[in-house]
């Protein structure tokens, strides 16, 4: 009932040849997997180049970020309007960005309102750190982040939104979550916080994403998980087979 999804997080990675090779590449591999939502997230100064390497593709192209005005005097940002009409999906509240760009759970939901505004989709990027994960506050921060990226919106607009749950300490260490944890804070947290919130029926439509140190390897185990509708791939979404074996496995 919900579609699968593979998001490439490419973050700061690829010059624009480079980027388009690997999307040629990805698109070469996955196009026909239609059972399984490909999004490919390169950074912004290579979408209309990927753009263009993925035109009459099913395969969709995301953004890493936004602002959440749409113009004014914020040098070097991004806005709703100028993405509208390139990318259909973008990543909010990155861990990397709540980390070194200051974003803070109102930041986060102020993104969130403007893209679902420009008709984007929001790909909303919750999870706790190594500290908090120790100290057992998990379940409450996590909900706690969702609770709060999702101010102020309607059931209607909250079906439309894509959660990422992406421990920190999984996040480019090569040590991901066992799929039992994964599940129970994407189930036991994020999905049960989103039905507290809007009610049993909703909660059952949004899809919840893993992410933290998936490859060909270990996604398996993880889209066998009830609650986990898909990844958020990293490292592994720079190379175009490990990417695309798991669009296969999914
Ligand atoms: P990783 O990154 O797959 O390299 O761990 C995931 C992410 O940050 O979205």
């Amino acid at each position: 009932m919900r579609t699968p999804m593979m998001a490439g997080n490419w973050k700061m990675n690829k010059t624009i040849a480079e980027a388009v090779e690997l999307a040629r590449s990805i698109r070469a591999q996955v196009e026909g997997f239609s059972s399984v939502e490909r999004v490919l997230c390169p950074a912004f100064v290579c979408l209309p180049a990927v753009a263009e390497a993925l035109q009459g593709s099913t395969i969709a192209l995301g953004a890493q970020n936004m602002h959440w005005a749409d113009s004014g005097a914020y040098t070097g940002e991004v806005s709703g309007p100028m993405l509208q009409g390139l990318v259909s999906h973008v990543i909010i509240g990155h861990s990397e960005r709540r980390q070194y760009f200051a974003e803070t759970d109102e930041t986060v939901n102020q993104k969130i309102h403007a893209a679902l505004r420009h008709g984007l989709t929001p790909i909303v990027c919750v999870g706790e750190s190594l500290a908090q994960n120790e100290a057992g506050e998990t379940h409450e921060f996590v909900g706690g982040q969702v609770r709060a990226a999702l101010a102020g919106l309607e059931a209607e607009q909250v079906q439309r939104i894509i959660i990422a749950y992406e421990p920190i300490w999984a996040i480019g260490t090569g040590k991901a979550a066992t799929a039992e944890q994964a599940q129970a804070i994407c189930g036991g947290t994020v999905r049960a916080t989103l039905a507290e919130l809007y009610g049993d029926p909703v909660a059952q439509q949004v899809r919840v994403l893993y992410g933290g140190s998936t490859n060909q390897n270990n996604i398996r185990e993880i889209m066998e998980q009830p609650d986990i509708d898909g990844a958020l791939i990293g490292g592994a979404s720079l190379q175009a087979d490990n990417y695309s074996n798991m669009v296969r496995i999914t």
